[in-house]
């Protein structure tokens, strides 16, 4: 609350100037929200994930109405748990698809945020044709366009970057994705998260971000959980990068408990981030293929950090003030 209730007085030649800090905000699919209207927040979830590739990718290949019947049920299931606010990452060539989650924001009434930039992985089957010959100033200049514009026409600006690397150490693309989000980020505000997986590539993120000026507070080492080398996330969390543990919809909840048991003793508590990696439809299955709830935080990790001594403070802490401060949008320089 102090955040709010700061004021800070300048000296001017009239006198005292009073300035009123702006409220820290993010942008969903209804447009600017303070981020204090948040309130629980999944910061990783799925709606609809096609894996066709770039190439084959087209909004076709879905029907609109089916996504929204299957993905509903999942939606109320969450809200009526108290989750206010998710965070689409499916990115552009994935099948990011704003009517549809226009549909999905009007009909659950809950916060929907979706995201900026490409997604490397997966031995770059999604990056379109560009992102192999656009320099990093022209892909940045695609993805601040769409911050600053909206997305494809609709007016809708993306409340983060999501890009994906391949996990070992950076290739010359992948550099070239993490220097178009840096300079995303210094004129936008936005967040990068980048699907990474193991810690080497999430610390050379962190160099690289930090050699563009770039502070390691905007990037979020999305799927942390795939390093084993559990004391890097503390390494990450001590250097500002946050953590993301993201697979809560695919089990091993007693361990993702430890480890964040562990981070909160290394006093990182405040730089992790929790989330499902949960859904989707699936075009290429009939009827989308099986869905994973967003449940198994509220119904499994919580009861195990609460046997650890977790007080709902520290829930809170994982559930809402983090993703308010991670995803606050504002330039973050070195
Ligand atoms: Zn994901």
């Amino acid at each position: 609350m102090k955040m709010l209730t700061r004021r800070t007085f300048i000296k001017s030649g009239l006198g005292l100037i009073l300035i009123k800090p702006k409220k820290p905000y993010v942008f969903t699919l209804n447009g600017k929200m303070k981020t204090s209207h948040m309130g629980k927040t999944l910061i990783h979830e799925h709606f609809l994930v096609d894996f066709i590739g770039a190439d084959k990718i087209s909004f076709d290949r879905w029907n609109r109405d089916e996504v929204v019947q299957k993905v509903m049920p999942y939606l109320l299931e969450v809200k009526a748990l108290g989750v206010k606010t998710i965070l689409d990452c499916t990115p552009s060539f994935l099948g990011r698809d704003m009517a549809l989650l226009k549909i999905l924001t009007e009909k659950s009434g809950m916060n929907i945020l979706t995201n900026t930039g490409y997604y490397g992985a997966v031995g770059y089957k999604f990056l379109p044709p560009w992102a192999f010959t656009d320099t990093p100033e022209q892909l940045a200049e695609r993805w601040i366009d769409e911050a600053k514009n909206g997305i494809e026409g609709t007016g809708v600006k993306p409340g983060f970057m999501k890009i994906g690397v391949n996990g070992a150490s950076l290739t010359d693309i992948e550099q070239k994705l993490i220097k178009a989000a840096a300079l995303t980020h210094l004129a936008t505000g936005l967040t990068i998260c980048t699907h990474t997986g193991p810690a080497i590539s999430a610390f050379e993120q962190i160099e690289l971000l930090k050699k563009m000026g770039v502070a390691p507070n905007a990037f979020v080492w999305v799927h942390a959980q795939g390093e084993a080398k559990k004391h890097t996330y503390t390494q990450a969390a001590k250097m500002g990068a946050w953590v993301s543990l993201d697979g809560m919809g695919w089990g091993d909840w007693d361990n993702y408990a430890n480890w964040i048991d562990i981070l909160k003793d290394n006093n990182c508590l405040h730089r992790v981030l929790i989330s499902h990696d949960a859904g989707w439809f699936d075009p290429a299955k009939p009827s989308g293929g099986e869905f994973k709830g967003y449940t198994p935080i509220f119904e499994k990790l919580i009861p195990a950090l609460e046997k650890k001594g977790f007080m709902a403070k520290d829930i809170d802490q994982l559930l809402i003030k983090n993703p308010q401060e991670a995803f606050a949008i504002r330039v973050r320089k070195l």
